[in-house]
């Protein structure tokens, strides 16, 4: 049961981490990346109580999703390509990539025709390195502005992935940076942007300390990837 255990223990280090940043552990949320993994590694750390998962393709959302209890919440955190739109919605209840106004328009196309409500986060390219996906800050306004007022998909928020390999200090300017931008959007343009989903499994405690509210953790729950 090396899951549950990994598990348990990442449960105590975010809760430990936000409560030394003066935040309530109740405002982050784990969401168990288990892109790459097989469905009984979903149900292990189901069965100890995870209940969010996050799939980086649509192809192992689609695969696993229907087999698995109908209580998961799935977010599908990966790259969206325009022609996986439609396999995302059927699954994910969050949608953390959205980086081009074109995706964001054919989701809300789409989440309407199929009657879906996911909610959506819009990546940024902070650092202008560690994705080479993402929107640049400048580049996020005009999304909100674009969002009807009774748009099926809300977005909820901000998500960014930190460059590998850098300095601590690099990742309180990424993700520092992040919560600064959400926050000045939220003032410009007056929609409410409550998420940041930021930090992975080696640098989810500063993204906690800088504001996450949701860190998508995976080798650090289910063991280092095998890619095929
Ligand atoms: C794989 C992945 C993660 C998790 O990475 P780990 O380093 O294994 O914790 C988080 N976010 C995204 C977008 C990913 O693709």
């Amino acid at each position: 049961m090396k899951i549950a255990e990994n598990l348990t223990a990442i449960q105590s280090r975010v809760a430990e981490v936000a409560r030394a940043a003066g935040r309530n552990p109740a405002e982050v949320k784990l969401l168990a990346v288990s892109k790459t993994f097989p469905a009984e590694s979903v149900a292990e750390a189901y069965a100890v109580g995870q209940r969010c998962f996050g799939e980086n393709r649509v192809q192992e959302l689609e695969a696993k999703a229907p087999i698995l209890p109908r209580e998961i919440e799935w977010h599908q955190i990966g790259h969206l390509q325009a022609n996986k739109v439609r396999g995302a919605l059927k699954f994910a209840s969050w949608i953390h990539a959205v980086d081009s106004l074109s995706l964001l328009q054919r989701i809300e196309r789409l989440a309407n025709e199929m009657n879906a409500h996911p909610k959506l986060l819009l990546e940024v390219n902070i650092s202008g390195e560690g994705s080479k996906f993402g929107l640049r800050p400048e580049e996020v306004a005009p999304l909100l502005e674009w969002l009807p007022e009774d748009a099926p998909a809300p977005i909820v928020g901000l998500m960014t992935m930190a460059p590998f390999d850098v300095p601590e200090t690099t990742l309180h300017e990424v993700f520092g940076g992040l919560r600064a931008l959400r926050d000045r959007l939220q003032q410009e343009t007056g929609h409410p942007l409550p998420e940041l989903s930021m930090g992975m499994s080696g640098d989810f405690e500063v993204a906690i300390q800088e504001g996450a509210t949701i860190v998508r953790v995976g080798s650090a729950i289910f063991g280092h990837r095998e890619y095929t």
